[in-house]
């Protein structure tokens, strides 16, 4: 069992508190009561790039850390760098265990089609535990509005399962909020969102949709899998 960083008291009374907090209070909240333990994960969609512009002009020191499948497009890759350019900002690259091929050769080749939930939780899951180790706050961009799973999805919450106090300070922001953001902060993002993909994650994984579509139909497309399992709770067994 995970040793807590917060009272469930704590906890209780932040849940409903934040709720009325701006995305930069609750940044400022996260680093300020967890200095130098406050990890930002990015998967280089558009929420990266609006927490990362929050955290450079609020002068926030959180670590930021890319949790890197392999698998990512070239425009996501490139959305990386030119962030990294223009806030000099440092990443921590965590990789999965096993490269691609390692995988294919141990596993059997394209392991997302024959069993995705197994390709996420080695790509992403095992290496979301390393990214978290000595962490007392994981922050993330996931929005309610992205998904029927997200919906109950709260600004302070904790993940018990990861011992981690859980901080995601878009999480009540629409498209059109965070759209908004970047065109008035001028900051780059991801041109894929501009070519059909309200969600981008690995290449084998994802596709474009169709106006009016799911904003989600394009990952995992085909099968009933909705999440990489990075926001659910830590299954047991689930050790590196
Ligand atoms: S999104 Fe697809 S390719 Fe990426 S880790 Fe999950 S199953 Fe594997």
């Amino acid at each position: 069992m995970a040793t807590l960083p917060v009272s469930a008291s704590e906890v209780e009374r932040l849940m409903r508190d934040a709720e009325a907090w701006s995305a930069e209070e609750r940044l400022s909240w996260a680093a300020e009561r967890f200095p130098g333990r406050a990890v930002l994960t990015c998967s280089w969609q558009r929420q990266s790039s609006v927490v990362i512009d929050m955290l450079s002009r609020l002068g926030l020191d959180v670590s930021i850390v890319e949790l890197d499948t392999g698998l990512l497009f070239p425009e996501t890759y490139a959305t990386r760098d030119r962030l990294v350019e223009r806030y000099g900002i440092d990443i921590r690259r965590v990789d999965p265990a096993q490269t691609v091929e390692e995988q294919a050769a141990s596993e059997g080749p394209e392991l997302w089609k024959r069993d995705p939930d197994r390709c996420c939780h080695l790509r992403k899951v095992l290496p979301l535990q390393r990214a978290l180790e000595g962490a007392d706050a994981w922050i993330t961009g996931i929005r309610r509005s992205q998904s029927a799973g997200r919906a109950g999805a709260k600004p302070i919450e904790l993940d018990a399962s990861r011992g981690v106090v859980k901080v995601q300070p878009l999480v009540d922001w629409s498209d059109e909020d965070v759209q908004g953001y970047l065109y008035a902060h001028d900051v780059p993002y991801n041109p894929l969102h501009d070519e059909g993909y309200p969600s981008i994650g690995c290449v084998p994984c994802t596709r474009a949709v169709a106006p009016g579509e799911d904003p989600r139909a394009g990952r995992w497309a085909g099968t009933n899998k909705s999440e990489c399992g990075l926001h659910l709770p830590l299954n047991a067994g689930d050790g590196i």
